[in-house]
Order: structure tokens, then sequence, then C-alpha cells
């Protein structure tokens, strides 16, 4: 990003209003953003879903471009108009960041995507932004991590940045594979009410978040005791190609794979009972399986 994009994020004003909050959880899956921003409102209603995810920017290439202002109007002009609201949506900033990479030139193109997938959610009327809390060979990864959601804190109003559970256990470098690894990141957030994490169910399960045969069961109790619910922005649902503690981010649809539907089905009920009102999405490979995903978990949450 050069210093004329970064200035010009830096001094803009004309920011919508926040979307309002839905009551409620909400039920959706990973959708494409090829058609634009708007087309996700369409892909919503004709999966029946009330949530939605999307990568931010596109997921793939350093390439970046200023917002077209038009296009993000448009989308938060359609949800006002279906009454859609920020907690029904779950934007993702694409994988390609690493915040605190041990390279500096992927550190500093990490930075400056993560502050314009920040910005481009924000002008959506959203208040949220998802994104892998990255690798270091270096115990200061933790340290660049919070600088940088200080950072992008600084610059742009309102937005939560969604620390997501990562599946490599057993790997030295990544960060994010338990619940105190992000209280780790968290601690060293200034602002505590705009960081938050996402709960991604292979993950946590391919990492060994909580134990296999209770799953379901305890995977928000451990959650709450290790970082606290006001601290849960969103949920990824989805089943896993890999076995407990495999370390392996390989995702299955929910009535496949390893993860047994009933534990996906009890952690769902779970942060129904808790009250949570955050967007549920899968993250399923299969999009056959989209519309009977969305409401298989609706009826879980309606039980
Ligand atoms: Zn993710
Ligand atoms: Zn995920």
């Amino acid at each position: 990003m050069d210093a004329t994009m970064r200035e010009q994020i830096a001094n803009f004003e004309n920011y919508p209003k926040l979307l309002p909050l839905s009551d409620s959880l909400s039920f959706g899956v990973h959708m494409s953003i090829a058609g634009g921003y708007v087309e996700l409102l369409k892909q919503m209603t004709s999966l029946n879903a009330t949530a939605s995810a999307f990568f931010t920017s596109q997921p793939r290439g350093w390439n970046i471009k200023f917002p077209e202002l038009n296009k993000t109007q448009a989308f938060y002009e359609g949800c006002l108009a279906k009454n859609l609201c920020r907690n029904q949506f779950l934007a993702h900033a694409p994988y390609l960041i690493n915040v605190c990479s041990d390279s500096e030139d992927t550190r500093a193109k990490s930075s400056d995507r993560l502050l314009l997938d920040a910005f481009i959610a924000r002008l959506l009327g959203l208040d949220r932004l998802n994104f892998h809390p990255g690798s270091s060979s270096d115990s200061a990864g933790y340290i660049k991590i919070a600088q940088n959601i200080n950072d992008v804190h600084a610059i742009i109003p309102d937005i939560v940045l969604v620390l997501e559970t990562v599946a490599e256990c057993n790997s030295k470098t990544t960060i994010g594979s338990s619940f105190a690894s992000l209280k780790q990141i968290i601690d060293l957030v200034t602002d505590k009410s705009r960081v938050g994490v996402c709960i991604d169910t292979q993950h946590t399960f391919a990492g060994g978040f909580a134990p296999e045969s209770s799953f379901g069961d305890d995977l928000l109790n451990l959650f709450k005791k290790e970082i606290g619910a006001e601290f849960l922005f969103g949920v990824h649902v989805n089943g896993s190609l890999t076995k407990y503690k495999s370390g392996n981010d390989r995702h299955q649809n929910l009535h496949m794979g390893e993860l047994p539907l009933k534990e996906i089905e009890k952690f769902i009920k779970s942060l129904k009972a808790e009250g949570l009102k955050v967007p549920c999405v899968a993250e399923t490979p299969n999009a056959d399986f989209y519309k009977d995903e969305i409401q298989l978990m609706k009826t879980w949450a309606e039980q």
C-alpha cells in the first residue's frame, strides 16, 4: 500500500452507521464474492441463510486497490432493506495475511492488507473481521499480532478483530492452536472490547482443544473458562476430514468425516443455551449440502 492510500484510509470520515445488532444466533455458509458484495445477499436468500461469511477482498494475490464506495454502499443499503444486522456477517481477511511472519516483506504486506480489509468491513456497515493469527519462529510473534490489532484500532473505527482458532497443534511456529495461545494475544491488545475469537469446530477438533469424548459439551465451557464468552464473535461450523488432534486443517461436510455430527449439534446447542448472538457459518467442501447444513443448524438452535 502506498503512502497515499494509507493516508486516504486514515483520513476517511464518511463511514456509514454500523448496521443494527440481531438478538439471536444466525446461520449460513462461506460465500463467494466473485459477483460482488450485493450478490451475497442474493445467495443468502437462495440458501435460506440468516448469516454469511465471505472474503472482504480477493483472497489470492497481494494486489490491492482502494474499495469502490458505490459497491460497499449498495451492500449496506441492501442489508438495511432486508433488515440484516452486523452480527449476521463474519467477514474473513485473506489467508495470505501473516502479520508476525519472519519475513519483513510479508509482515509489511500483511499489515497493509489487514488494515484494508478492516476498512472494507467497516465500509460495509459491519463490525467484525476474522483473520488467522499467523506463524512466527520468534516468541515476539504474539507482540507483533497484538501491535497490528492496536494499529488497526487506531485507524478504523468500531472494528473488532476476530482471531480464529487454528488446527496446527503440532507446529512450533503456528500461533492460535489453543485457547491459551489466543488469550496471550488478547492480553497484549489495548482495547479489549475490540478483539475477539472465532471458534472453528474443525480446527478445534483437529487441534485437540477439548476432549474427544465430550467435545461438543466441553468446547464452549473451556472457551468461557480460558477466554470468556464475551470474546466470542463468530463460529465456523465444519466437519473434519482428519482425526482428533491430527493438527491438520482439513474440512469436511457436517454429516461426514471424523467429527461426529452429534458433537457439532451439542456445541451449537451450547451457544444457544448461553444466549450468544453470533454468526455461525459452515466452510464445508461440497456446496450441494449447503441448504441442508443451514437447515440442520437452524433446527438444532430451535430445539
Ligand atoms: Zn479462517
Ligand atoms: Zn474457519
